[in-house]
């Protein structure tokens, strides 16, 4: 039998020259030569593929004692020879020297900014909420007011799925917004959520479209709940997240799942607002960061909860566009491409 041949033959060389190292630097060698990643047990291993069935378990056994075996020997010998010292092969060490810079990675700008951005409305008392990122069409959209006529609804904007379970449509949902359908199915008021995650829609990429963005959702809803707090918790945020400096507006919009709607700019934090000769907010002197509004209540009425008693508020915002209105980023491709020069400036 081979293995158990070159096995016996492994551990008595192996024992004699452990016994005979005559300083830590041997010793150290041995221990990489027989117990190292690709020592001689390693082999012995490997070998262990070849061996007929009904010898494999005692091979293997075989290996694990000698393994055991060696790493008492070299533990004993090593309490006798220390351990090994540079300086003892006649190499320098300059102190004076620098250390050695290890590279410490950390968080994609996205999740770092999605993060911060998370954090804020936490401290204002909001929880987290997740959905998933398949959503069936009616949350995605009839939940939400919006119309099987609505062009959202159209292939060209949404990815469909082929149908994965029953009569309903599924897609890779398009905004964050159904998560507040799934919280309000299940929750009673009052709440304060946000929903933080990806989206998706069928956007050909250009500086600034990418088929796939991440969105936080946010939603209120309890007694009495007004655009007022709406426009407070916007105006903390903002003054939180691009600095004390800013200024907001409302503009009136339209969405439909929010009644009355308004999109939500800030004063350009290139030009700080003054517009002149700016060509990032083309010399407006302001900039649009997200959308709002007031729950509509046939959203209410869908999750069961009586629009007579209850209000609330809801927002949508893009995470790469605050953080290339933050960080003064260009083009949101940037994010995907990896590229270890844009991704270390963070
Ligand atoms: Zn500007």
């Amino acid at each position: 039998m081979e293995l158990f041949e070159e096995l016996e033959s492994v551990k008595k060389q192996a024992l004699t020259e452990i016994d005979s190292a005559g300083d830590a630097e041997v010793l150290q060698q041995l221990e990489i030569k027989y117990l190292g990643r690709k020592g001689l047990l390693r082999d012995l291993f490997t070998q262990l593929g070849s061996v007929p069935a009904e010898k494999k378990s005692a091979a293997g056994q075989s290996i694990n004692q000698l393994k055991q075996l060696l790493e008492e020997k070299v533990t004993g010998k090593k309490e006798t020879l220390g351990t090994p010292v540079k300086a003892a092969t006649g190499e320098q060490f300059d102190t004076s020297l620098p250390g050695e810079k290890k590279t410490v990675g950390h968080f994609h700008p996205v999740y770092q900014t999605m993060t911060d951005l998370s954090n804020i409305f936490v401290r204002l008392g909001f929880d987290i909420a997740r959905g998933p990122e398949i959503e069936n069409e009616f949350n995605n959209f009839d939940a939400l007011n919006i119309p099987a006529d609505h062009p959202a609804r159209d292939a060209w904007d949404t990815f469909y799925l082929h149908n994965i379970s029953g009569s309903q449509r599924h897609l890779l949902r398009c905004h964050t917004s159904p998560v507040q359908i799934r919280v309000m199915k299940k929750t009673k008021p009052p709440l304060r959520i946000i929903a933080p995650g990806k989206v998706f829609r069928s956007d050909t990429p250009d500086p600034g479209h990418f088929p796939m963005f991440h969105q936080i959702e946010g939603l209120m809803v309890g007694e009495d709940v007004s655009f007022a707090h709406l426009k407070g918790v916007l105006n903390l945020f903002i003054k939180e997240f691009f600095g004390p400096e800013t200024k907001m507006r409302f503009r009136p919009s339209f969405f439909s799942f929010t009644e009355p709607s308004a999109e939500v700019d800030i004063s350009c934090v290139i030009c700080n607002g003054k517009g002149t000769g700016c060509s990032v907010c083309r010399g407006e002197g302001w900039m649009e960061i997200l959308g709002c509004g007031m729950v509509d209540p046939n959203v209410f009425k869908t999750v069961n909860y009586d629009p007579e008693k209850y209000t609330g508020f809801a927002f949508g915002l893009g995470v790469e566009r605050m953080a290339m209105i933050k960080y003064r980023i260009n083009d949101i491709r940037l994010f995907t491409e990896n590229h270890l020069k844009f991704l270390n400036q963070f």
